[in-house]
């Protein structure tokens, strides 16, 4: 490990700091979370962002070209806090910046302002394998050999997947341990778990129940914790900034806007813009919208409605245990569609709330149907994607209604996961019983629905063009 990176917990009123292999998840002192540090000063970072541009290239088949080919790695001056022979890498984070012009014109948006960053090309099909390659750097590192999370999918995917992978010939496997939820959990990431050999333990109790309990034990059964909780793995997500950065040719945006669930994400990406502009790397810092759903929005309650704020360092706790008190007094438990985002207790709480002061954010929350049709619209107009991204497009929409976000503003919309993770919730959205659709001969579905059902036609030549709606020829 580098010598120059330490972890440091993020309460102003106390600051404490750990040595990088000191294996723990909240400050021992205060309970605050930490963050990993650098002196930067001790440190050879580039002094210009395109130096990163050229490493795209690589075969990636010796060592300096594996994480040269990584999406995460080859921007490792700006996360150094690995040697580069531990480095646990499978090729993730080459992702795209897709410019969505039809997508845009939907919205009323003028073409090269919408830009879609798609994470569902990461190899287990989100945007977790960008982190997930710096936990298990640490992990090994560290000669970790049992690794675990609790998930609503993706993190368990995720995990699985680099454990299967982790141990190089001759050594010991990693063995990975996922606990989910009795919550909803999309067959697409509980099929990966399965695959890649990871002991899948269900809780009879929801994901906030599970987050607990996998802390709780991961001490006692000596299993390295890999949530967003762990600070490493937001180290490996700030790459998404900097590929975003690299799409637009290193001009930054107006704006981010990122579906909100345990606020990883949300808090990397804050991580990444402080230390771009602290290195002098970045003129500006983009503004942030984080988009909960409506049956989860815990952070959009507490920032809008009780005015929850960073405050220099010094939260209101209070208010955030006031706040779950009250959800467990009425039994009030998370509940969207978007089951990635379906969480009432976000781990990275108080780091979102850093982000959203430094990037002067806003919150909101948008329900499922909402979330629903602007999957199926960026579906028409693109990659596609699973609903709790789509929360992100919903809220884009949302915010430019409400004159939030200009209509030639530079937006980009992160899409977090891929839309094979659950075709259930896609399939039954275009053709299921309960979906609010047209039915054929008069296929057109009421305005803003954007289903696309399958039509039912008998096995005749003449029923079947009339349907496509060709004439025949006679
Ligand atoms: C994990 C996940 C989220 C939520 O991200 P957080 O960092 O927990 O806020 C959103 N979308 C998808 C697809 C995810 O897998
Ligand atoms: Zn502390």
């Amino acid at each position: 490990m580098q010598e120059h990176a330490y972890q440091q917990c993020i309460r102003a009123d106390c600051g404490e700091t750990y040595a990088l292999d000191e294996v723990l998840f909240k400050c021992h002192k205060c309970g605050g979370l930490l963050d990993v540090a650098y002196d930067w000063d001790k440190l050879t970072v580039p002094r210009n962002l395109r130096f990163f541009e050229r490493r795209w290239g690589t075969s990636g088949r010796h060592l300096v070209g594996r994480a040269d080919y990584s999406g995460v790695w080859r921007f490792r001056e700006l996360l150094p806090f690995a040697r580069l022979d531990d480095i646990v890498t499978v090729g993730e984070g080459r992702t795209t910046l897709q410019q969505a012009d039809r997508l845009a014109g939907l919205l009323n948006m003028k073409p090269g302002c919408l830009f879609l960053q798609y994470e569902g090309f990461n190899p287990s099909g989100s945007f977790k394998d960008n982190g997930m390659t710096a936990g298990f750097t640490m992990a090994r590192f560290l000669r970790r050999r049992r690794v675990a999370c609790a998930s609503t999918g993706n993190t368990s995917a995720s995990m699985a997947m680099y454990a299967s992978m982790a141990a190089p010939p001759g050594e010991p496997p990693v063995q990975g341990i996922v606990f989910i939820g009795s919550g909803k959990i999309a067959y697409g990431k509980l099929s990966q778990a399965l695959d890649h050999g990871a002991m899948t333990l269900q809780i009879e109790g929801d994901f906030d129940a599970c987050m607990r309990r996998v802390v709780e034990l991961s001490d006692r059964l000596g299993m390295y914790l890999l949530n967003s909780l762990n600070p490493f793995r937001l180290e490996g997500q700030k790459s998404i900034m900097y590929r975003v950065l690299e799409g637009l040719d290193w001009e930054v945006p107006d704006w981010i806007i990122v579906p909100g669930g345990n606020l990883g994400n949300s808090s990397a990406f804050g991580k990444a813009w402080m230390e771009l502009r602290q290195l002098g790397l970045v003129p500006k810092v983009p503004r942030l919208a984080i988009i909960n759903a409506t049956g989860a929005r815990t952070l959009e309650e507490l920032y809008n409605e009780r005015s929850l704020r960073w405050n220099g360092g010094r939260i209101n706790d209070e208010a955030i245990d006031r706040r779950y008190h009250e959800m467990d007094a009425a039994g009030q438990r998370a509940h969207t569609i978007a089951s990635a985002i379906e969480i009432n207790r976000p781990v990275n709480l108080s780091k979102a709330l850093r982000a959203l002061d430094l990037m002067n954010g806003v919150v909101r929350h948008v329900d499922d149907d909402t979330i629903l049709d602007h999957k199926a619209m960026v579906g028409r107009f693109g990659y596609s994607c699973e609903p709790a991204s789509a929360a992100s497009v919903a809220g884009l929409h949302l915010l430019l209604d409400e004159g939030v976000i200009g209509r030639n503003e530079r937006v980009v919309c992160i899409l977090t996961g891929h839309g094979l993770k659950d075709p259930d919730a896609t399939v039954k959205y275009h053709a299921g019983i309960d979906a609010k659709m047209a039915k054929w001969p008069d296929p057109v579905p009421p305005s803003g629905c954007m289903a696309n059902y399958p039509v039912r036609v008998p096995d005749d030549l003449e029923a079947i063009c009339r349907v496509i709606g060709e004439p025949t020829r006679s």
